[in-house]
Formats: C-alpha cells, structure tokens, sequence
C-alpha cells in the first residue's frame, strides 16, 4: 500500500498534505514549487486527444483561452446537466474535469514523496449534498485514489488547529472560501471533536465578491468609453482576472488602480476599499445571517464561543475580520493560515483512517499522530441536510415528505420506521430519498431513488425500514422483517445525479490514460 494524503479540494485553489513522522502534517509543493494549485484546467490538444493543464499555467491563459479554459467546476460537480465540451470535440462530466485536477495533485504529491500515493481523504464543504459528497468520491476514484472519506472542510479545519494549538473549548469555523460559505460551531475537548451545528451556502465565495466588483468596475469603464466587458469572453475573462487581483491588493492597501486594455485602448479606474465594501455589502450580509442561524441551531449565543477561527482565502478580506469582530465581540485565533488549515486537517485525517499501512519513513503514522495528540483522537460530524423519504397521506394519493434525520444530527445517525405491506403478494418495496426540511415535496432535492424485491408476503405483514447516514453523509436503507426479525437486505439508492458504474468504469479508464501537464 502506498501513501494517503489529504486533499483540499477547493473552488478556486486545491493543497495536499501529508503527515509528517513528527505526528504534524505539512503541505506538499506541487512540481512548480508552490502549495497551491489553481483548480483551473486548460483543455489544449496538439491535434490527438486532449492533454489539459492544470494549474497555474492553465490559469494564467483563461483570457487568451476563454472557450478551452474550465473554472470553479466545484460549483457544478453533482449536477448531471452540466457538460463541458473541449475543442476536440470531447466531453466531460464535471467529475471527469475534477478528476483531472486530482490527478495532477496525486502525480505532484507523488513526486514531492518520491512515493506512490494510493489513498486519499477529500474534503467538501459542510453544507455538500449526498448527490455533491458522493460525486466528489467518484471524480477521486476516475483520478485512481482510493477515497478513504469525504471529511467536511470546518472539521479538517478545527481537527489541524486541535493538533497545532491547545484549543480546548467551543469553536467557531467561519469558512469562506473561493466558491462556498461554511459555518461551523465545534467542541474540542483534548482529541475528541464534536461537531454541535453546521449551516452554509454552497454559492458564496470569492467569486461571488469578484462578479460583484466586475460590475462596478465594467459600468466605471463604460463610463470611459470601453466596450461592455459582459459581451466578449476575452474581455470579461480579462476583467475577472483584474477584479480578482484588485480585490486581493485592497486587502493590504486602502486603494488601487485597475488597469484594463480593450480594442487597442488603455484604460484606469480607482478603487478605494471602501467602494469594494460598498458594492460587495450584501454577500457579507448574508454571511451574518448564516452565523445568527447557526448559533439558534446550536442554541448557543456568542458568550458560549471560546474562539473563532477564519478559514479560506476569502477571510483574508479585512471587511471579514471586521464583521466577525463586531458580532462576536472576540479577536478571531491568528495562528491559523486561512489557505492551509483544511488540507492539513485532512492529512489527519487521512492518517488516522485505520485500515492505512504506512510504509514509507516520510509518513507518520496513526500511532505517531494520536501519541502526538495525546491519545485517539474522536470526531463525531453532524448531518447537514434533512434526510426523508416520500409517504402517501392517509388518502392513498397525497405524497408529502416526512423527514427522518433532522439537520445537525450526529453522524452516523439512522431513523427507522415500521410500515405494512399494503397488498397481498406486495412484490417489492419502493422508496424515495430525500434531502431538505420542508414536508412540500417540490421543495426537497429527491437523493434518489431505489427497490428491494419481497417473498410474497400476506397483506399487512410488518416491515421496518431504517435509514441512515453514514460518517460520509451518504445514505443507505436497509429493510427488516418484523416477523422474521431479520434483514431482507440494502435497498441499492440509484442516485438520480450521479454516475453510474458503467459511466464510472469508462471515465476511469478515460482519464487515467490521460497526459496531463
Ligand atoms: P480558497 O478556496 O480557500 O483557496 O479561497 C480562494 C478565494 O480566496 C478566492 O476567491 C481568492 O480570490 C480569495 N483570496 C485569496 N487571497 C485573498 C486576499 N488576500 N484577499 C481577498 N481575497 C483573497
């Protein structure tokens, strides 16, 4: 068995790491000699198949190459409609797109190691799906990892700062990151890490922060006379990258110039940080709200938070440390490098998975990380999504969604109900899974879909079905006879979003026999 590493996943940038024999894990430098890699990927062919790039190299030419470049694939992983076509002609799923991006991090990790790497842990953010957590694996396995677990990115948060600093005590994650907001309150005591509440939103981030000063700075060029930047890929490739890049500087300088060139013509608009602020206000907004709600979750108020941590590039943004200042009252923890603390947690993580072997003296291994810690370390997740299933009301012909596992239950957490077999000979059970709080169900995502053939019961014959979530947060149902107090076995979910093994087997070979650069 070769090496586990951890693998931050991100919307706009991806880390690995690894534990160290120390017991401490570090991040690993890709082969350009930086801890980051841009989750961006050029799909270039040079007249065979596609040989995308990765990374930064692929990033820096999203202006040159607008109709070959895939950014922020993350936001559309689990989502069956959402196809990406490369001048080739090929076409990818967006677990075959982040596969590609996984497999340069294994290659570079491999080189770093001087070792195979074999097995991974993942994270995804809290607020993921079972659709999203269950493609995330896939696109680990087409890249030819074996997943060891999806780990939810506040968790890995808190699980390096538990192994870095003495952090006993009730913590708040506020993680925003390129693409995702995340927020998480835990209790660390010693090496156990329990997970009280989580709430997020899977589409704020970063990025939302750059489309909002796009438009500000697209109506200021307007004004000057440029073309509507909205109306040209080039252009508006041109502008996210200048958007991005003047956001960051006005987290350092109080000011800047944005320089911007189109049709041949120069052009410069100033920016203060307070006009940045201004125009990104609202997405702030929406992140206090979630803070507030999961506090009410946890039922908790800000007198029972020991310490915050912020997590993700995005909280390099003062208006951030601003506003978690002003509603917490607290000085978030310094010791915490925004970009790193996820990656790191997942190294632990992927160390501590028992079933890894650790053959190399450049790895730590479980032993050495809990004798770091101070003994086995313990972390109980919450869900973070309702699980339910679609019932008839008593008039045979209403559904309507009864929620089985609330949200921010313990995982794994299992919910059963006793149910009748409604005919007689009733041939097989039939259910439907659900994720989301509402009873309406148009309002909740359908996970999936699944049957388990019966022997040909009388009518009326009493049946249990229990559904639970496992530590990944998938679901799995399994039925037991009652009468025969036994297992009739696991209904098999066909998850109506993700791939299915045929398509599996086929990506894998597709992208495993893939240069990518
Ligand atoms: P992550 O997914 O955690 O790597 O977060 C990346 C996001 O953080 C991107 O949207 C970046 O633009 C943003 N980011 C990185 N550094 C800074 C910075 N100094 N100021 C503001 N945003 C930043």
């Amino acid at each position: 068995m070769g090496v586990a590493i951890g693998i931050d996943l991100g919307t706009t940038n991806s880390a690995v790491s690894v534990v160290r024999p120390t017991g401490l894990p570090e991040v690993l430098k890709n082969k350009e000699g930086d801890p980051i890699t841009p989750s961006v990927v050029l799909f270039q062919s040079f007249g065979g198949p596609d040989e995308p790039l990765v990374g930064e190299q692929a990033k820096r030419q999203a202006a040159a190459f607008p109709e070959d470049i895939v950014q922020y694939v993350k936001r559309f992983i689990g989502d069956p409609s959402w196809k990406f076509e490369s001048s080739s002609g090929t076409s990818y799923t967006a677990e075959e797109v982040s596969a590609i991006i996984l497999k340069r991090l294994k290659e570079d990790a491999e080189l770093a190691l001087g070792e195979e790497v074999t097995d991974a842990v993942i994270t995804v953010p809290a607020y993921f799906d079972d659709a999203r957590r269950t493609a995330t694996r896939q696109a680990g396995q087409i890249a030819g990892l074996n997943v060891l677990r999806v780990l939810n990115e506040p968790t890995a948060a808190a699980l390096s700062y538990g192994v870095e600093a003495d952090a006993n005590g009730t913590v708040l994650v506020y993680d925003l990151g390129g693409g995702t907001f995340d927020i998480t309150i835990l209790k660390i005591a010693g090496t156990e890490f329990e997970v009280v509440a989580t709430d997020g939103d899977r589409n704020l981030g970063g990025f939302d922060f750059d489309n909002e000063l796009m438009k500000h700075l697209n109506e200021e060029l307007k004004k000057q006379g440029a073309p509507n930047a909205f109306e040209d890929p080039s252009l508006m490739a041109a502008l996210r990258e200048k958007a991005e890049f003047a956001k960051k500087a006005l987290s350092t300088v109080p000011k800047t110039n944005v320089q911007f060139s189109a049709e041949g013509k120069h052009y410069r608009v100033a920016l203060t940080r307070e006009e940045f602020q201004e125009v990104t206000q609202s997405l702030l907004n929406r992140t206090e709200e979630l803070v507030a709600d999961v506090l009410d979750a946890a039922k908790m108020t800000w007198a029972d938070i020991d310490k915050v941590l912020l997590v993700g590039g995005s909280t390099r943004m003062p208006a951030v440390r601003e506003l978690v200042e002003r509603i917490s009252g607290k000085s978030p923890e310094l010791n915490v490098n925004p970009d790193e603390a996820v990656t790191l947690g997942a190294a632990v993580q992927a160390t501590l998975e028992g079933d890894v072997e650790v053959s190399t003296e450049q790895v730590g291994s479980k032993s050495t990380i809990e004798g770091y810690l101070g003994g086995p370390v313990t972390i109980s997740d919450v869900t973070s999504q309702a699980l339910g299933v679609i019932l008839f009301k008593e008039d045979g012909v209403t559904e309507y969604n009864r929620v089985m596992i609330e949200r921010n239950e313990k995982v794994p957490a299992t919910a059963e109900i006793n149910v009748k077999t409604a005919i007689d000979r009733m041939t097989a059970v039939h259910v439907k899974v659900t994720q989301g709080d509402d009873s309406d169900p148009e309002m909740v995502t359908i996970v999936g879909e699944g049957q388990l053939a019966l022997p040909p019961y009388p009518k009326g014959s009493p049946l249990r079905v229990s559904y639970s979530y496992d530590v990944d947060q998938t679901v799995v149902v399994e039925v037991f006879d009652l009468t025969a107090d036994k297992s009739l076995g696991t209904i098999e979910i066909e998850r109506v979003a993700n791939l299915g093994e045929g398509d599996l087997a086929e990506f894998e070979e597709k992208i495993g026999g893939m240069q990518i650069n």
